[in-house]
Protein backbone atom coordinates (compact mmCIF):
# COMPACT_ATOMS: atom_id res chain seq x y z
CA UNK A 1 0.00 0.00 0.00
CA UNK A 2 2.72 2.44 1.18
CA UNK A 3 4.79 1.59 -2.13
CA UNK A 4 1.64 2.47 -3.80
CA UNK A 5 1.19 5.94 -2.60
CA UNK A 6 4.60 6.51 -3.05
CA UNK A 7 4.67 5.75 -6.76
CA UNK A 8 1.52 7.64 -7.13
CA UNK A 9 3.23 10.65 -5.25
CA UNK A 10 6.06 10.06 -7.82
CA UNK A 11 4.00 10.21 -10.79
CA UNK A 12 2.29 13.65 -9.53
CA UNK A 13 5.77 15.23 -8.70
CA UNK A 14 7.05 14.45 -12.07
CA UNK A 15 3.88 15.22 -14.03
CA UNK A 16 4.32 18.66 -12.26
CA UNK A 17 8.29 18.65 -12.85
CA UNK A 18 7.30 18.13 -16.72
CA UNK A 19 4.86 20.96 -16.95
CA UNK A 20 7.23 23.97 -15.06
CA UNK A 21 9.73 22.65 -17.78
CA UNK A 22 7.51 23.35 -20.22
CA UNK A 23 6.06 26.83 -19.54
CA UNK A 24 9.72 27.75 -18.54
CA UNK A 25 10.74 26.70 -22.41
CA UNK A 26 7.58 28.21 -24.18
CA UNK A 27 7.66 31.21 -21.55
CA UNK A 28 11.02 32.08 -22.48
CA UNK A 29 10.31 31.72 -25.77
CA UNK A 30 7.89 33.92 -25.88
CA UNK A 31 10.11 36.41 -24.83
CA UNK A 32 12.85 35.86 -26.73
CA UNK A 33 10.73 36.82 -29.81
CA UNK A 34 9.01 40.11 -28.11
CA UNK A 35 12.60 41.10 -27.76
CA UNK A 36 13.90 40.73 -31.42
CA UNK A 37 10.89 41.58 -32.85
CA UNK A 38 11.17 44.92 -31.10
CA UNK A 39 14.78 45.10 -32.11
CA UNK A 40 13.79 44.58 -35.78
CA UNK A 41 11.57 47.15 -35.40
CA UNK A 42 13.75 49.86 -33.92
CA UNK A 43 16.43 48.62 -36.48
CA UNK A 44 13.47 49.25 -39.54
CA UNK A 45 12.16 52.47 -38.09
CA UNK A 46 14.93 54.21 -36.20
CA UNK A 47 14.06 56.64 -33.72
CA UNK A 48 11.39 58.52 -35.83
CA UNK A 49 11.10 62.39 -34.83
CA UNK A 50 8.56 63.35 -37.21
CA UNK A 51 5.38 61.36 -37.88
CA UNK A 52 5.78 60.31 -41.32
CA UNK A 53 7.67 57.26 -41.14
CA UNK A 54 10.24 56.53 -43.95
CA UNK A 55 11.65 53.21 -42.80
CA UNK A 56 13.90 53.02 -46.02
CA UNK A 57 15.33 56.21 -45.07
CA UNK A 58 17.57 54.73 -41.77
CA UNK A 59 19.29 52.24 -44.10
CA UNK A 60 22.79 53.68 -45.29
CA UNK A 61 23.28 54.56 -49.45
CA UNK A 62 25.88 51.40 -49.44
CA UNK A 63 22.80 48.91 -47.99
CA UNK A 64 20.45 50.37 -50.03
CA UNK A 65 22.78 50.12 -53.14
CA UNK A 66 23.20 46.54 -52.23
CA UNK A 67 20.08 45.72 -51.67
CA UNK A 68 17.75 47.70 -54.24
CA UNK A 69 19.51 48.45 -57.41
CA UNK A 70 18.62 51.13 -59.98
CA UNK A 71 15.36 51.28 -61.21
CA UNK A 72 13.94 54.42 -62.96
CA UNK A 73 10.00 54.08 -61.16
CA UNK A 74 11.00 53.44 -57.68
CA UNK A 75 12.56 56.14 -55.11
CA UNK A 76 15.78 53.36 -55.28
CA UNK A 77 18.79 54.89 -56.87
CA UNK A 78 19.75 56.51 -53.64
CA UNK A 79 21.67 59.51 -53.31
CA UNK A 80 22.64 62.20 -50.58
CA UNK A 81 23.47 65.68 -51.57
CA UNK A 82 25.23 67.30 -48.22
CA UNK A 83 27.27 69.96 -47.54
CA UNK A 84 31.02 69.42 -46.24
CA UNK A 85 30.08 69.00 -42.69
CA UNK A 86 31.74 71.98 -41.32
CA UNK A 87 28.54 73.39 -42.97
CA UNK A 88 25.88 71.46 -40.97
CA UNK A 89 23.04 74.21 -39.44
CA UNK A 90 25.09 76.69 -40.90
CA UNK A 91 23.99 79.65 -43.36
CA UNK A 92 25.98 80.35 -46.45
CA UNK A 93 25.51 83.38 -48.30
CA UNK A 94 28.30 82.32 -50.74
CA UNK A 95 32.19 81.62 -50.09
CA UNK A 96 35.34 83.78 -50.05
CA UNK A 97 37.73 82.55 -53.54
CA UNK A 98 40.83 84.65 -54.17
CA UNK A 99 39.69 87.01 -57.38
CA UNK A 100 41.77 83.95 -59.50
CA UNK A 101 39.67 81.17 -58.54
CA UNK A 102 36.43 81.73 -60.55
CA UNK A 103 33.90 79.61 -59.55
CA UNK A 104 30.04 80.54 -58.79
CA UNK A 105 27.26 77.95 -58.53
CA UNK A 106 24.05 78.21 -60.43
CA UNK A 107 20.41 77.64 -58.22
CA UNK A 108 16.91 77.11 -59.66
CA UNK A 109 13.85 77.50 -57.31
CA UNK A 110 10.22 76.50 -56.87
CA UNK A 111 10.59 74.02 -59.53
CA UNK A 112 10.25 71.52 -60.97
CA UNK A 113 8.00 73.05 -63.30
CA UNK A 114 6.29 71.81 -66.62
CA UNK A 115 8.36 73.01 -69.88
CA UNK A 116 10.53 75.15 -67.86
CA UNK A 117 12.54 72.80 -66.21
CA UNK A 118 12.93 70.64 -69.14
CA UNK A 119 14.42 73.82 -71.08
CA UNK A 120 16.78 74.63 -68.32
CA UNK A 121 17.67 71.56 -67.97
CA UNK A 122 18.68 71.32 -71.74
CA UNK A 123 20.68 74.29 -71.70
CA UNK A 124 22.83 73.00 -68.72
CA UNK A 125 23.45 69.41 -70.83
CA UNK A 126 24.29 71.78 -73.70
CA UNK A 127 26.68 73.74 -71.82
CA UNK A 128 28.01 70.91 -69.63
CA UNK A 129 27.16 72.60 -66.60
CA UNK A 130 26.12 70.97 -63.00
CA UNK A 131 23.52 72.98 -61.01
CA UNK A 132 21.73 73.33 -58.07
CA UNK A 133 17.60 72.78 -57.79
CA UNK A 134 16.00 73.59 -54.75
CA UNK A 135 12.26 71.96 -55.44
CA UNK A 136 9.01 72.44 -53.69
CA UNK A 137 6.98 69.69 -51.99
CA UNK A 138 3.83 69.99 -54.08
CA UNK A 139 5.27 70.99 -57.02
CA UNK A 140 7.61 67.46 -56.53
CA UNK A 141 3.96 65.68 -55.98
CA UNK A 142 2.63 67.54 -58.74
CA UNK A 143 5.33 67.22 -61.57
CA UNK A 144 7.54 63.86 -60.66
CA UNK A 145 8.55 63.48 -64.30
CA UNK A 146 10.07 66.95 -64.41
CA UNK A 147 11.81 66.15 -60.76
CA UNK A 148 13.56 62.97 -61.79
CA UNK A 149 14.28 64.51 -64.76
CA UNK A 150 16.86 66.49 -62.52
CA UNK A 151 18.10 64.26 -60.89
CA UNK A 152 18.41 61.92 -64.09
CA UNK A 153 20.97 64.81 -65.22
CA UNK A 154 23.30 65.01 -62.26
CA UNK A 155 22.28 67.66 -60.73
CA UNK A 156 22.02 68.05 -56.94
CA UNK A 157 18.63 68.74 -54.83
CA UNK A 158 17.45 71.03 -52.19
CA UNK A 159 14.58 71.77 -50.20
CA UNK A 160 12.64 74.31 -50.73
CA UNK A 161 9.30 73.24 -48.19
CA UNK A 162 6.16 72.09 -49.47
CA UNK A 163 3.91 75.80 -49.63
CA UNK A 164 6.71 77.95 -50.00
CA UNK A 165 5.14 80.06 -46.96
CA UNK A 166 6.56 83.19 -45.48
CA UNK A 167 4.44 83.29 -42.61
CA UNK A 168 5.95 82.59 -38.46
CA UNK A 169 5.65 78.74 -38.22
CA UNK A 170 5.67 76.61 -35.16
CA UNK A 171 8.04 73.74 -35.07
CA UNK A 172 5.94 71.19 -35.37
CA UNK A 173 4.31 72.92 -38.87
CA UNK A 174 7.68 73.96 -39.76
CA UNK A 175 9.29 70.26 -39.50
CA UNK A 176 6.05 69.31 -41.73
CA UNK A 177 7.17 71.62 -44.64
CA UNK A 178 10.30 70.52 -44.30
CA UNK A 179 9.91 66.61 -43.48
CA UNK A 180 6.67 66.51 -46.15
CA UNK A 181 9.04 67.83 -48.92
CA UNK A 182 12.41 65.42 -48.27
CA UNK A 183 9.84 62.41 -48.03
CA UNK A 184 8.06 63.58 -51.24
CA UNK A 185 11.70 64.11 -52.96
CA UNK A 186 13.10 60.56 -51.87
CA UNK A 187 10.10 58.97 -53.02
CA UNK A 188 10.34 60.19 -56.31
CA UNK A 189 13.55 60.63 -57.19
CA UNK A 190 15.41 58.68 -54.24
CA UNK A 191 17.31 61.54 -53.36
CA UNK A 192 17.84 62.45 -49.41
CA UNK A 193 19.44 66.23 -48.98
CA UNK A 194 20.58 68.56 -46.46
CA UNK A 195 20.29 71.24 -48.10
CA UNK A 196 17.90 73.69 -47.44
CA UNK A 197 16.69 76.68 -48.81
CA UNK A 198 14.20 79.06 -46.85
CA UNK A 199 11.19 80.39 -48.97
CA UNK A 200 12.10 84.26 -49.53
CA UNK A 201 15.35 83.94 -47.83
CA UNK A 202 13.50 84.50 -44.71
CA UNK A 203 15.51 83.33 -41.53
CA UNK A 204 13.04 84.17 -38.59
CA UNK A 205 9.85 82.44 -39.15
CA UNK A 206 10.82 79.17 -37.51
CA UNK A 207 11.40 77.31 -40.87
CA UNK A 208 15.28 77.64 -40.40
CA UNK A 209 15.52 77.19 -36.47
CA UNK A 210 14.17 73.85 -37.16
CA UNK A 211 16.49 72.77 -40.53
CA UNK A 212 19.43 74.18 -37.54
CA UNK A 213 18.01 71.71 -35.26
CA UNK A 214 18.15 69.05 -37.66
CA UNK A 215 21.90 69.69 -39.07
CA UNK A 216 20.88 70.88 -42.64
CA UNK A 217 23.06 73.80 -44.55
CA UNK A 218 21.09 76.77 -44.68
CA UNK A 219 21.99 77.99 -48.55
CA UNK A 220 20.80 81.73 -49.45
CA UNK A 221 22.59 83.49 -52.87
CA UNK A 222 24.44 86.49 -53.16
CA UNK A 223 23.59 87.18 -56.86
CA UNK A 224 19.82 87.70 -57.35
CA UNK A 225 18.50 87.77 -60.71
CA UNK A 226 15.12 88.86 -59.58
CA UNK A 227 13.77 86.84 -62.56
CA UNK A 228 10.34 86.55 -60.48
CA UNK A 229 9.62 90.57 -61.39
CA UNK A 230 11.89 91.47 -63.82
CA UNK A 231 10.40 90.77 -67.07
CA UNK A 232 13.42 91.53 -69.41
CA UNK A 233 15.80 88.72 -69.91
CA UNK A 234 18.62 91.83 -70.31
CA UNK A 235 18.24 93.45 -66.86
CA UNK A 236 18.20 89.76 -65.16
CA UNK A 237 21.31 89.20 -67.13
CA UNK A 238 23.18 92.09 -65.86
CA UNK A 239 21.88 91.36 -62.54
CA UNK A 240 23.44 87.76 -62.53
CA UNK A 241 26.53 89.46 -64.22
CA UNK A 242 27.41 91.15 -60.67
CA UNK A 243 28.17 87.71 -59.25
CA UNK A 244 31.94 87.60 -57.82
CA UNK A 245 34.34 84.61 -57.15
CA UNK A 246 32.54 81.88 -54.47
CA UNK A 247 29.25 83.05 -55.61
CA UNK A 248 25.13 81.47 -55.44
CA UNK A 249 23.16 82.47 -58.09
CA UNK A 250 19.50 82.79 -57.47
CA UNK A 251 17.30 82.02 -60.63
CA UNK A 252 13.89 80.53 -60.89
CA UNK A 253 12.95 77.12 -62.79
CA UNK A 254 9.09 77.13 -61.51
CA UNK A 255 6.17 79.14 -59.81
CA UNK A 256 5.35 80.88 -62.19
CA UNK A 257 6.28 81.93 -66.30
CA UNK A 258 9.97 81.67 -66.41
CA UNK A 259 10.56 82.22 -70.10
CA UNK A 260 12.79 85.21 -69.44
CA UNK A 261 15.06 82.70 -67.40
CA UNK A 262 15.15 80.23 -70.12
CA UNK A 263 15.77 82.80 -72.46
CA UNK A 264 18.46 84.48 -70.08
CA UNK A 265 20.15 81.51 -69.24
CA UNK A 266 22.22 80.41 -72.18
CA UNK A 267 23.42 84.49 -72.47
CA UNK A 268 24.46 84.66 -68.20
CA UNK A 269 26.55 81.43 -69.29
CA UNK A 270 28.38 82.94 -72.15
CA UNK A 271 29.16 85.80 -70.28
CA UNK A 272 30.25 84.08 -67.16
CA UNK A 273 32.49 81.70 -69.23
CA UNK A 274 34.02 84.92 -71.01
CA UNK A 275 35.00 86.40 -67.66
CA UNK A 276 36.77 83.26 -67.19
CA UNK A 277 33.79 81.41 -64.43
CA UNK A 278 33.35 77.85 -64.26
CA UNK A 279 30.33 76.30 -62.86
CA UNK A 280 29.91 73.55 -59.92
CA UNK A 281 27.27 72.54 -57.55
CA UNK A 282 26.54 74.34 -54.21
CA UNK A 283 28.09 71.20 -52.26
CA UNK A 284 31.20 71.59 -54.16
CA UNK A 285 30.89 75.45 -54.35
CA UNK A 286 31.75 74.79 -50.41
CA UNK A 287 34.13 71.86 -50.68
CA UNK A 288 36.35 74.58 -52.50
CA UNK A 289 36.25 76.82 -49.15
CA UNK A 290 37.66 74.21 -47.64
CA UNK A 291 39.94 73.79 -49.79
CA UNK A 292 40.82 77.60 -49.27
CA UNK A 293 41.14 76.63 -45.36
CA UNK A 294 43.84 74.21 -45.84
CA UNK A 295 48.08 75.56 -44.99
CA UNK A 296 48.96 74.63 -48.21
CA UNK A 297 46.22 76.84 -50.01
CA UNK A 298 46.91 79.51 -46.78
CA UNK A 299 50.52 79.59 -47.75
CA UNK A 300 50.19 79.99 -51.78
ZN1 LIG B 1 11.30 80.19 -53.67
Amino acid sequence: MKTRIKKIRVKKNFFWRRLILISLIIGSSILTYTLLSKRNQQELFGQAQYPIQMPLNTFSSEVLNQTLPFQTEAPVNSISFNAPSNFAGTVVHDIKLPKTEKYVALTFDDGPWPNTTDQILKILRQNHIKATFFMIGQNVKAYPVQAKNVLKDGHVIGNHTWHHWYMHMNPQLAASEIESTADIIYKTTGAKTTLFRPPGGILNNGLVDYAKNQNHSIILWSADSEDYRISSASTLIQRVMKVAPGGIVLMHDGGGNRSHTVTALPQIISKLRKKGYKFVTVPELLELQNKQQTPTAATN
